[in-house]
C-alpha cells in the first residue's frame, strides 16, 4: 500500500481508541497492549473504550486514556481487561449517534475494533455512517463546527478475536483459537487417560455453532474416532450406523478407547441438528460401550493465552495503529492478519461477506459450497484426516504393496511422535506397510527397522519425544544403507528432522534411489523450506511460560533483572518471538549481536527507570549464541557489577527445557498435515517411479512439498540457518523493540516493521 502520511505527521492528529466486542477471546489483551504501545510510540493520544459498544454509546468514564503502565503484566492474561458486552443500543442509529459524539469529545477518529464478524461490521456500519451522523450532531449543536471539521471523518481497522476460526480472510488463524485448542486438547488428553483405564467411550461436546475448526483441529491433534462439524456432515442420513461401524471397528482391532467430537452446531445431511447427548444415546444403545458425555463449554475460553494468540494480537494490534494513522477518511475499513510468517490486510466488507457465505451454504444444504468458502484448505486437510483415521484400511493389490520407511534425525522435537503415528497410519490406511527406523541415518545403515502395528502409533499424539530414538549421525555408510534398503525392499522414506537432516537428504540425494520426503521438526525453526518446523510452537509456549513465571517473581520482588536464556544455537526466532509475547524487555540474538557498549547502554537505562520509579522489574531474553564471548555468566556478572545498589540479578538457562514436553496442539496439527501430504506424495512418487527428494514445509499457511534442490540454494550450511532468516523474522525483531519501549527510551527503532507495512497490500478475497 502507500503510505499516504510520512513520521512526521504521525504524531499531530486525532486520538486513537480501542476496544474489545462480542465473545472474549485469549489475546485481546495482547490486542489492547499493541494498540496502546504503538501509538504512545507515535506520540497519539491513545483511550481503550471499556465494556465494548455499550461504553462508546455511554462514553464518559467508558472512554478512558490508557496509559503505557497500564499496559504492563496484561499480555499473558485471557479474557479482555476493558471489558467487552453485547450492545442492543448500539444496533440502532440513535445509540451510534451517542457513540459519534462521544468519541469526537475526546477528539477521537481512529477507531480499532477487536471482535468478531458481527462487532465488525457494527464498526463499519458506524464508519458509512459517520459523516451523516456528525451532521446531524452539528445540526443540533451538539458539537461545534470546529469539533465537526477535525472529526470528519472516522478510520477503522479490524482485528479478529473470535476463538471460533470462523473469518473467511487471509490470515492462518483468529485471535484467541490457538488458546482455545490447548484448553481442549489439554481436556481430551485428559479424559482419553481415563477413558482407556476403563475402555470407555467418550463424546466430548466443542464450541464452534457454525464453524467446525476447533472440533476439526482438536480431532486431528488428538487422533479422534469421529468428528461432527457444522460444514461436512456424514454423507449419508443413517449417520448412525456409520459412527457404529467405525467405534466396533476400532474396538475389535484392540482401541481400549473411543473419543468422538461433536461440534455445538453439527447437523445431518438434512440439516438437523446433532447433539452430544443423542450421539452419546446411540452409542449406548447400539453398541453397549460404557460412554460418557463431556460438554467443555466456557472452559475453552478461558486461561492465559498461548503464545500464537500473544503473537497474532501484539503484531494485528501493532498494525492496525500503523494502518489507521496511514488510511484517509476516505479508505475502505480493513481488517489485519497474520498469515504464516508475515501479516495481511483485508478488505472488512469482503472478508465478513465471505464469512457469511459459508453459513449461507450450509442453511441451504449446499455442503460442497460451504466447505469451499471456508477456503484456506479446509476441504485438502479433512481429507488428510480422514485418510488418517481410517477404520478399515484399503487393500491394496498384492503388486502394490508398498514399504514406507520413516526415520526422525537430529534432536528430539516435540510433534515428531504425531507425525510418526501420522505416516504410520496413512501408510498403512491405503494397504501398505510402515518401517520404523530406530535411531536415524545410522539405524538404517544397520538394519535397525522394524514393521508398524496399525495400532502401535494409535496413542502417541500427545507424547512428546521420539519414541523410534532420533540421532544425529550423518549418513556416512552409503553402501549399507542401500543394503537395507534392499534387504527390506523400502520403496520410499521419509525423514524427520531438523538442519542435519536436511543436509543428510540433501547428501543422499543421488546415492539413494527411492523417493524421500523431509519434514522439518526441529525447535529452532532454523530450516530452510518451511516458515514453521515441528516443534517449534511446543518450544516457544515452554519458553513463554517460563518468561511468565520469572516476570511474576520479578513483579513480586523489589528492582530485580531476569536474564532468561534460550537454546535456539544460530537462530534467534525462539529469543524473539518468546520476548515479544512474555513480554519482555530486552532481546539478544546472534543475527543482531551483542556488543559490550550496547549492555552498558541497557544497564544504564534500566537503571534509569528503576531510579526514577517507572519500572520495578526488567527481562532480558538472550539466545544462546548472541555472542560467543559474553555468555550468560559474562553478562550475569556484568549487570550485577554495573547496577549493584539499584537492581539485583537471576539468570535462568533453559536448556533442554526449551523443547517443552507434551506437543502444542499447533505442532500436533502440523504434524498430521506434514505427515499425511509428505505420505501422498511419496505414494504418487512410487507409483510414477520418480525418485524425487522433496521438503514438505509450510508456506502462507499452507502445506506444499518442494524438491529439495530447490530449498538448498536457501542454506546456509555453515551457520545453520536459512540465508533469508534476518528477512523473514527481523520485521518481528524490530516490532518488539517498539513496543519495548526503547523508541521512547533509547532512540534505537529499527523502521522494518514499518517498511514491511508499507508493502503490505489489501486482499480482496483470500486465496484458497
Ligand atoms: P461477535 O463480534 O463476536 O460476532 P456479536 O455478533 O454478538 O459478536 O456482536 C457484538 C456486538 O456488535 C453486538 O452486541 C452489537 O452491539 C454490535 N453489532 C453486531 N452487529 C451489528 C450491526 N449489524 N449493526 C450494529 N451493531 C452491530
Amino acid at each position: 500500500m502507500e503510505t499516504t502520511k510520512g513520521d512526521d505527521l504521525l504524531a499531530d492528529g486525532n486520538a486513537i481508541a480501542v476496544f474489545t466486542s462480542g465473545g472474549d477471546a485469549p489475546g485481546m489483551n495482547a490486542v489492547v497492549r499493541g494498540v496502546c504501545r504503538t501509538a504512545l510510540h507515535y506520540g497519539r493520544p491513545v483511550y481503550a473504550i471499556y465494556e465494548g459498544y455499550q461504553g462508546l454509546v455511554d462514553g464518559g468514564e467508558f472512554i478512558r486514556p490508557f496509559t503505557w503502565e497500564e499496559t504492563q503484566m496484561i499480555i499473558h492474561q485471557g479474557g479482555t481487561v476493558i471489558g467487552s458486552a453485547r450492545c442492543l443500543d448500539f444496533r440502532q442509529r440513535e445509540g451510534r449517534l451517542r457513540a459519534c459524539k462521544n468519541l469526537i469529545l475526546c477528539n477521537i477518529t481512529n477507531l480499532v475494533c477487536c471482535g468478531g464478524d458481527g462487532s465488525l461490521t457494527g464498526a463499519n456500519i458506524f464508519k458509512l455512517e459517520w459523516e451523516s451522523l456528525v451532521a446531524e450532531l452539528l445540526e443540533k449543536s451538539e458539537i461545534t463546527r470546529e469539533q465537526a471539521e477535525k472529526c470528519a471523518g472516522l478510520n477503522l481497522v479490524g482485528c479478529v478475536g473470535s476463538i471460533d476460526n470462523d473469518m473467511v480472510y487471509d490470515g492462518t488463524l483468529t485471535i484467541g483459537t490457538d488458546t482455545a485448542l490447548h484448553r481442549i486438547v489439554d481436556a481430551i488428553d485428559a479424559v482419553t487417560s481415563t477413558a482407556s483405564s476403563h475402555q470407555r467411550t467418550f463424546v466430548l461436546e466443542i464450541m464452534g455453532r457454525h464453524c467446525g475448526y476447533l472440533a476439526w483441529a482438536a480431532g486431528v491433534a488428538t487422533g479422534a474416532d469421529f468428528i461432527l462439524i457444522p460444514e461436512s456432515p456424514p454423507k449419508v442420513s443413517d449417520w448412525e450406523s456409520l459412527l457404529c461401524a467405525k467405534l466396533d471397528q476400532r474396538r475389535k482391532r484392540g482401541a481400549r478407547l473411543c473419543t468422538v467430537l461433536v461440534a455445538e452446531g453439527a447437523i445431518d445431511i438434512n440439516g438437523n441438528p446433532i447433539t452430544t447427548e443423542y450421539v452419546r444415546q446411540v452409542i449406548v444403545d447400539r453398541l453397549k460401550h460404557d460412554t460418557r458425555a463431556t460438554i467443555l463449554g466456557h472452559v475453552q475460553r478461558g486461561g492465559h493465552a498461548s503464545c500464537y494468540d500473544r503473537l497474532l494480537g501484539t503484531v494485528t494490534g501493532a498494525m492496525a495503529v500503523e494502518k489507521v494513522l496511514r488510511a484517509d477518511p476516505g479508505d475502505r475499513a480493513t481488517i489485519v492478519g497474520v498469515k504464516g510468517s508475515l501479516p495481511t490486510v483485508n478488505d472488512l466488507v469482503q472478508t465478513v461477506a465471505d464469512t457469511q457465505a459459508v453459513a449461507k451454504f450450509s442453511e441451504q444444504g449446499d455442503f460442497l459450497g460451504a466447505i469451499k468458502a471456508r477456503k484456506k484448505d479446509f476441504q485438502r486437510n479433512y481429507e488428510i484426516h480422514k485418510a488418517i483415521n481410517r477404520d478399515i484400511p484399503k487393500v491394496a493389490e498384492a503388486a502394490k504393496e508398498y514399504n514406507v520407511a520413516v526415520l526422525c534425525s537430529g534432536a528430539p522435537a516435540a510433534g515428531m511422535n504425531a507425525c510418526i503415528r501420522a505416516v504410520s497410519k496413512y501408510v498403512q490406511n491405503f494397504g501398505h506397510r510402515c518401517f520404523a527406523v530406530h535411531g536415524g541415518f545410522a539405524g538404517l545403515a544397520a538394519g535397525e527397522l522394524h514393521k508398524m502395528d496399525w495400532m502401535e502409533a494409535s496413542s502417541w499424539s500427545d507424547q512428546g519425544g521420539c519414541n523410534i530414538r532420533t540421532d544425529r549421525r550423518h549418513p556416512t555408510d552409503i553402501p549399507n544403507t542401500l543394503e537395507t534398503i534392499k534387504k527390506h525392499n523400502l520403496n520410499a522414506l521419509c525423514v524427520i528432522g531438523g538442519f542435519d537432516a536436511l543436509r543428510a537428504v540433501y547428501a543422499i540425494r543421488e546415492a539413494v534411489h527411492i523417493p524421500v520426503a523431509y519434514i522439518p521438526a526441529t525447535i529452532s525453526n532454523n530450516v530452510p523450506g518451511t516458515d514453521f518446523s515441528l516443534g517449534c510452537d511446543t518450544a516457544l509456549n515452554a519458553i513463554c511460560a517460563a518468561i511468565d513465571t520469572c516476570k511474576r517473581s520479578a513483579d513480586s520482588s523489589s528492582s530485580r533483572v531476569f536474564i532468561i536464556e534460550t537454546q535456539g544455537r544460530n537462530s534467534g526466532f525462539l529469543a524473539v518471538l518468546s520476548a515479544l509475547s512474555g513480554g519482555a524487555d530486552i532481546v539478544y540474538t546472534k543475527e543482531e549481536g551483542v556488543s559490550l557498549q550496547r549492555m552498558c547502554d541497557d544497564i544504564a537505562l534500566i537503571k534509569n527507570l528503576i531510579q526514577t520509579h517507572q519500572k520495578r522489574h526488567f527481562v532480558v531474553v538472550r539466545n544462546e549464541m548472541c555472542n560467543d564471548r559474553y555468555d550468560l555468566n559474562f553478562m550475569e556478572n556484568l549487570f550485577a557489577e554495573e547496577g549493584s545498589g539499584v537492581f539485583t540479578v537471576r539468570t535462568v538457562k533453559l536448556g533442554h527445557l526449551c523443547q517443552g514436553d507434551i506437543p502444542s496442539p499447533l505442532d500436533r496439527v502440523r504434524a498430521a498435515l506434514f505427515g499425511g501430504v509428505a505420505c501422498r506424495f511419496l505414494i504418487d512418487a512410487i507409483e510414477s517411479k520418480s525418485s524425487s527428494k522433496v521438503v514438505v514445509g509450510l508456506h502462507d499457511s499452507r502445506v506444499q512439498v518442494v524438491p529439495v534442490d530447490q530449498v538448498a540454494p536457501d542454506a546456509d550450511w555453515t551457520n545453520r540457518v536459512p540465508l533469508k532468516q534476518k528477512d523473514k523474522w527481523g520485521w518481528i525483531l524490530a516490532l518488539f523493540k517498539h513496543l519495548a519501549g526503547y523508541g521512547r527510551l533509547h532512540e534505537r527503532i529499527e523502521d522494518g516493521f514499518k517498511k514491511l507495512m508499507d508493502q503490505v497490500t489489501v486482499c480482496k478475497t483470500c486465496d484458497d
